[in-house]
């Protein structure tokens, strides 16, 4: 039977892919509960999207942030069929599906079966020019290395060391898996990120004996496991705007930056204050901001809260565009990219091969790349002016792939802070921080800083974010029934 109840109104703060799925999933599933929600969804900025942006520009399709997602976590699939965007799905290249390491200036392969840090194909690493012989030897000792006995966090570089030497860290695991996070491997906490290298190693006592199983078992299975990341046709963006256009028509209000949220009395509605000094009061708030910004949001009523949400650091990072007429450009882009370590000394983290990998991301005689600058390793290069960056990485793109002369365009987009890195002690921190939240009834948190960085994660985090407030608000009208 129908729930007769007025609806309750639900606030959703930040109008990135968290907030948007948290909206749309509040939205169909009260409707399919028969017990419908009002939802509000307050964005700081003129545009909804957060770190998703696509443009278009003289033929070409420009990402200037997200370009891409892994189809291994079922939530960001699932969402573009729910959306009707099952068909818009594009996998990658199938014809050069490799990436390129830069050693001594030079693009490597990365050797084959080698999985950001799990070498399933040992004829490959042994006969690739990327590691020295010692460096190889030192790989190859890995089956023999002892598991760890302590449960203590650890960071990446200090597994990595472990398990396959300081050389394998510095040329091919930090730049692999240190690039996704535009993190300082030092920092960051294997457990948080990778949990996966951790239960290989805790279940087969080494990364090697556990990769060469996985492949085992995959063969047995299907063949070997391909086409693990996909875009959409018309960019990533096509998925932000297909959430908003599946909500009713009011729902997003852009250009609301929220100051505070509180809670004059605990029993009564939450008081969203808008930055113009008007209020709205809700059932329950769910803040899928930045954790930084989320701090300033509950300082008010939970200062322990907002130190928490303060702890998690961001880096900052900039991706830069750049159009050649394919001839401008000396190497082949025979595969998706390349990736640069830190020990090289150079002044950008990564290169994509945007057109390589996806269809129709430029016209036929051009190219359009992809270039990773800043970092928690390089933060200081974040903060060039416009014309200095494109000076810098105009002159890497010359050294590292042989570009020359002036490309067609180059764009700068940037994210201030956008990138939550997931260092020493965050599912600490995490755990912590949703400790506090269950104090606070009718008070949500959710989006990119808490249980994984990637499209899918935020989906599911939004989702999930969603589901609760639901829970919580039948629970409450069945308490205020009884
Ligand atoms: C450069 C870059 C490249 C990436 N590439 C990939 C990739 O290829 N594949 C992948 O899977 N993931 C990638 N990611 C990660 C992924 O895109 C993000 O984690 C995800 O889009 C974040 O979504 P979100 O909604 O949690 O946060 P955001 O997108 O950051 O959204 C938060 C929103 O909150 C708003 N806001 C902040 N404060 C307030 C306030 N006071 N009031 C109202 N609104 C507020 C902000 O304006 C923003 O729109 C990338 C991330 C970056 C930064």
């Amino acid at each position: 039977m129908a729930d007769r109840r007025p609806p309750d109104r639900v606030i959703v703060i930040g109008g990135g892919l968290t907030g948007l799925s948290a909206a749309h999933r509040l939205f169909t599933r009260s409707a399919a509960l028969r017990r419908p929600v009002e939802v509000t969804l307050l964005e700081a900025k003129p545009r909804i999207g957060g770190a998703i942006w696509t443009a278009h520009r003289e033929g070409f399709m420009i990402e200037g942030g997200a370009d891409s997602f892994i189809t291994n976590k079922p939530w960001g699939v699932d969402l573009c069929r729910e959306l009707g965007l099952g068909d818009a799905l594009i996998g990658t290249d199938s014809t050069r599906r490799r990436s390129f390491v830069v050693r001594n200036g030079r693009l490597l392969p990365v050797p084959e079966g080698f999985v950001m840090m799990s070498p399933s194909r040992i004829g490959s690493i042994l006969t690739s020019p990327i590691l020295s012989l010692r460096g190889k030897l030192r790989l190859l000792l890995e089956r023999f290395v002892p598991r760890k006995t302590d449960d203590s966090d650890e960071s990446l570089a200090s597994f990595v060391k472990r398990r396959l030497g300081r050389e394998a860290l510095d040329r091919l695991v930090q730049p692999l898996v240190g690039g996704i996070y535009t993190a300082d491997p030092n920092d960051l906490s294997i457990a948080a990120t990778l949990p996966q290298f951790l239960a290989m190693e805790r279940e087969y006592g080494s990364l090697i004996r556990a990769a060469r199983h996985q492949k085992r078992a995959d063969q047995a299975a299907s063949g070997a496991r391909y086409g693990l990341f996909v875009s959409l046709a018309d960019g990533m963006e096509a998925l932000p705007k297909a959430l908003s256009e599946a909500l009713p028509s009011g729902t997003i209000r852009t250009e609301t930056p929220v100051r505070r949220i509180s809670r004059p009395d605990p029993l009564g509605p939450w008081r969203i204050e808008l930055l113009d000094g008007s209020s709205i009061e809700a059932s329950a708030v769910l803040i899928t901001t930045e954790a930084h910004a989320a701090a300033r949001l509950v300082d008010g009523f939970d200062p322990e809260l907002a130190l928490q949400l303060r702890s998690i650091p961001y880096a900052s990072s900039a991706i830069v565009s750049v159009a050649y007429r394919r001839n401008a450009i000396a190497h082949p882009l025979d595969g998706f990219g390349a990736v640069v370590p830190i020990i090289e000394k150079r002044s950008i983290l990564a290169i994509s091969f945007t057109s390589v990998k996806f269809p129709n991301r430029a016209p036929a005689d051009s190219v359009l790349l992809r270039v990773f600058v800043g970092g928690a390793t390089q933060a200081e290069l974040f903060d060039l002016d416009d014309s200095a960056m494109a000076t810098i990485v105009r002159r890497e793109l010359g050294e590292l792939i042989g570009a020359t002369g002036e490309p067609l365009f180059l764009e700068i987009r940037r994210h201030p802070r956008g990138m939550p890195q997931y260092n020493l002690g965050h599912l600490d921190r995490v755990a912590a921080i949703r400790r506090l939240e269950s104090q606070h009834e009718g008070l949500g948190l959710a989006g990119n800083a808490f249980d994984g960085v990637g499209i899918p994660d935020c989906i599911r985090s939004g989702r999930s974010a969603a589901d609760a407030i639901l829970s919580a608000l039948t629970e409450a009208g069945r308490r205020a029934v009884a």
